[in-house]
């Protein structure tokens, strides 16, 4: 009788936050690594769960040094969706769903609705946050790599009226693996911006690379010669730049970076970020590098690029998109 009054009195009350105590020697021990987010202290314990609308129960800590309690962020900390409903609609938006399309589709499968500004925002914020952890991943790839620019019209503002402004997307892609090394949406195709491009694949390839290919562009030549720099010893540059200038019409040029680019094209058409800012368009297009390389399976290699590109990075589960949301929260480093 009495058990009965206090769990009713703890369901009036606490409305199910408070539910289960569970601090054993165990899962102290578990805790080694798990600090306190406000004073870095590892002087935690766990304790309650707290019970969410929407991801079930969320274990709590506290933390004895500071006196404060406080949860994990799984990627997902304050997030009102599952993270089961988010990361399936970030996958829509990158199979070539519109953000508008992806709430009818979440409408019919869930009970609480979300509008397509959640959608793009979801997937803006995991495609920055998942890009943190993958642009830092070494890589092995072949000696040569691909680079080239896509041409994309941005419209300045959902008013068509305000018209469009010529942008570029540019990427580095190994013909080997097919993985994407490097790409950066950018207002123009200049030194600069195509200095962070080739500046990443410098620092994600080592000196693995030994030629590069380009079109005859100009800003690629001092580009690649400045970011690779010259070798005294052996008297020539690190690495060599393969100039391609044959023309497109002879069909020879770049292969496999002009099959990437009708995809990238065939893709990125519907998405609302090019209407956008440059950032959210930039943001999108690392989502669909992360896409490109992470999650589709690519017919040629009969596997994803990345496990040619990073044989040490496994991923187990079904829902990769998940794994890597988890993956950069940890900043586990591979
Ligand atoms: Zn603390």
């Amino acid at each position: 009788m009495l058990l009965f009054i206090v769990i009713l009195y703890d369901r009036k009350v606490y409305k199910g936050h408070i539910t289960i105590y569970s601090i054993t020697i165990q899962s102290n021990t578990q805790m080694e690594t798990i600090k306190c987010r406000f004073c870095e202290s590892s002087n935690i314990i766990k304790w309650t769960k707290r019970k969410t609308l929407n991801r079930g129960f969320i274990q709590r800590y506290f933390c004895k040094d500071c006196k404060k309690y406080f949860v994990i962020d799984d990627g997902f900390f304050r997030m009102r969706n599952s993270p089961q409903k988010i990361t399936q609609s970030v996958d829509l938006f990158y199979r070539g769903i519109s953000t508008r399309g992806v709430q009818g589709h979440l409408a019919m499968l869930f009970p609480h609705n979300a509008s397509n500004v959640s959608v793009y925002n979801w997937v803006l914020k995991y495609a920055k946050l998942i890009h943190k952890f993958t642009s830092k991943l070494k890589v092995m790839v072949g000696s040569e790599i691909e680079v080239d620019e896509i041409e994309y019209h941005r419209r300045k503002s959902s008013k068509a009226k305000l018209g469009t402004e010529k942008n570029f997307f540019i990427d580095g892609i190994c013909p080997q693996t097919k993985f994407l090394i490097s790409s950066e949406y950018s207002q123009s195709r200049g030194i600069k911006e195509i200095k962070v491009v080739i500046q990443r694949i410098k620092e994600n390839s080592g000196n693995q690379i030994k030629i590069i290919t380009t079109d005859g562009w100009n800003a690629y030549e001092n580009t690649i010669k400045k970011v690779y720099g010259y070798n005294n010893k052996l008297l020539k540059f690190n690495v060599i730049h393969n100039k391609n200038i044959i023309s497109e019409k002879d069909g020879n040029f770049n292969h496999q970076i002009e099959r990437l680019h009708n995809s990238v094209r065939a893709r990125t058409k519907v998405m609302r970020g090019f209407h956008g800012s440059i950032a959210s368009a930039n943001a999108i297009m690392k989502g669909y590098e992360i896409y490109y390389n992470f999650i589709n399976k690519q017919q040629t290699i009969k596997c994803c690029p990345y496990e040619l590109a990073i044989p040490n990075l496994k991923l187990n589960s079904n829902n990769k998109w998940l794994e890597l949301i988890q993956y950069a929260n940890q900043n586990k480093i591979i």
